[in-house]
């Protein structure tokens, strides 16, 4: 294992730059203080590129991933992909009941509406596709394969939504990814394509649970299964946080708590929300990591459709007739059969509206269905971060740092040195974490990271 040293001070030049457009408040500035024992700050760790979400606050997002509530069934999200008169269809990651809230599910959902559409509709006709995200890119594959006109409707300038690659190579070594990109077991079509694309992945194995005082035992997410189990046997359903409290557990313990975290860090729901009978997915062993742009994905599967940019849709106007969309820009466009692929979030909102309104079995899932919020913060170092202490002899470097205990507000990491070679580190943060996390500034955001990276940084 390389001791490696502690950046204090250096790098201030990008970030500065970066962060002067965001806010008034002056660059950090380097400092010559080199005590074993730094408290660390923005102030004296700099890095050298940073790049953060905002998706709780983006309103074409509205949040980061749909979850089940706590009472919730799961069949909601059958209900919310029924077709209506054969006119709307529904997809996204929300509708799909194997795994919401993924990129697994955004392209299987797509896959299914758009097999759902093609039994209804006739060969050439007009079809709209709401959303350039993954689900709405293939779902466009499938139409455009079957030989109908579609056009799609993207709110935003660029395609991809939830998934969204930061190209800029004088910041990064490979894309910052600010929403959705790691990738698991089930990942093996979205792989497929990145891999025609020769986008290079790397796996990220290996955990590190640190405190302000050092390594900590690695927590299991055994008692977690065994809390679960234990609640799926109950006559009703109780939360993620009353099943542990019942089995015996606490949930503010530490070493549970940033397990909790990871968890919610996934889902975007804390514990109290999530519902026990239809759980969040534990923590995996390893991830899948694309270094790549994910953005060509999208695009691929957006060809030989009419692709409309910076054209939110405001109305949808339905009748056994067809489908009349209403853009914001004021234009009117009538088409046969419309696939809507806009997130939960969106659909929650009122910035989309339904002429006839939605029919009670889909507006009541919409309203059962909760949207969960994850946020995320890259950041690049010119040198090598520091540990306080190297991990165990010959072991190798970890992937996945948990921070246990302290009141850092990231407390999930992905280490990306190991892999890449590259001085990248990645928090994500959910729940209500991710709520706080979104109301701050890119220079409180910086702090905050650095903050929560101290058991990672500081001297035993
Ligand atoms: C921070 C974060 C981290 C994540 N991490 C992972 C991960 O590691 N692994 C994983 O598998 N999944 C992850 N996810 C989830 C994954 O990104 C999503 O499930 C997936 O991308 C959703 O795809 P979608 O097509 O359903 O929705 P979106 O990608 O949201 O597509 C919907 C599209 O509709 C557009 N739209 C919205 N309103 C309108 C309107 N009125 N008119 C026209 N267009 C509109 C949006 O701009 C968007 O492009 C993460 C998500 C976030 C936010």
């Amino acid at each position: 294992m390389t001791r490696r040293t502690l950046l204090m001070g250096a790098g201030a030049g990008v970030l500065g730059v970066l962060l002067a457009s965001c806010t008034p408040e002056p660059a950090p500035s380097p400092t010559p203080d080199r005590s074993p024992t730094p408290k660390p700050t923005s102030d004296t760790i700099t890095p050298a590129a940073f790049a953060r979400s905002s998706w709780s606050t983006d309103p074409f997002a509205l949040g980061a991933a749909s979850f089940t509530p706590v009472g919730t069934q799961v069949s909601e999200r059958d209900a919310l992909a029924e077709p209506i008169d054969d006119r709307l269809f529904l997809s996204g990651e929300a509708t799909d009941t194997e795994a919401p809230g993924t990129i697994a599910g955004a392209l299987r959902s797509g896959d299914r509406a758009a097999g759902q559409l093609l039994r209804a509709a006739a060969t050439g006709e007009r079809v709209a596709v709401i959303g350039a995200g993954l689900a709405g890119a293939a779902a466009t594959a499938r139409l455009v394969a079957d030989g109908l006109q579609v056009t799609v409707f993207e709110a935003r300038d660029r395609v991809g939504g939830r998934i969204h690659s930061v190209v800029d190579d004088k910041a990064w070594p490979f894309p910052a990814q600010l929403g959705g990109w790691l990738l698991g077991a089930s990942d093996g079509e979205i792989r497929d394509h990145l891999t025609e694309l020769d986008v290079r992945d790397v796996s990220l194995t290996g955990t590190r649970w640190r405190s302000a005082d050092g390594d900590v035992e690695p927590v299991s997410t055994e008692p977690v299964q065994a809390a679960i189990a234990s609640a799926q046997q109950g006559v009703t359903d109780i939360s993620l946080e009353d099943a542990l409290t019942e089995a015996g557990a606490d949930p503010t313990e530490p070493g549970l708590a940033a397990l909790l975290a990871s968890i919610t860090a996934f889902s975007g729901a804390d514990a109290a929300q999530e519902s026990s009978w239809f759980p969040p997915a534990l923590p995996a062993d390893e991830y899948i990591a694309p270094l790549g742009d994910l953005t060509p994905v999208i695009e691929g599967l957006l060809d030989g459709a009419k692709l409309s940019l910076s054209s939110p849709v405001s109305r949808i106007a339905y009748d056994e007739k067809g489908v009349s969309l209403g853009i914001a820009s004021g234009e009117s466009l009538s088409f046969d059969r419309v696939l809507i692929t806009v997130p939960l979030g969106v659909l929650k909102g009122e910035g989309l509206q339904f002429a006839p309104a939605l029919p009670f079995g889909h507006r009541g899932a919409i309203a059962a269905l909760g949207m969960g919020r994850i946020e995320t913060v890259w950041l690049r170092f010119d040198e090598p971060l520091a540990f306080a202490a190297p991990q165990t002899e010959g072991e190798p470097e970890a992937a996945i740092w948990h921070a246990v205990g302290g009141d850092g507000l990231i407390r999930t990491w992905f280490n990306l040195a190991p892999v890449t070679g590259e001085d990248v580190v990645v928090g994500i943060v959910g729940g209500e974490a991710a709520d706080a996390f979104a109301k701050l500034d890119d220079q409180k955001v910086l702090e905050a990271a650095i903050a929560s990276l101290a058991p990672f940084l500081t001297a035993v």
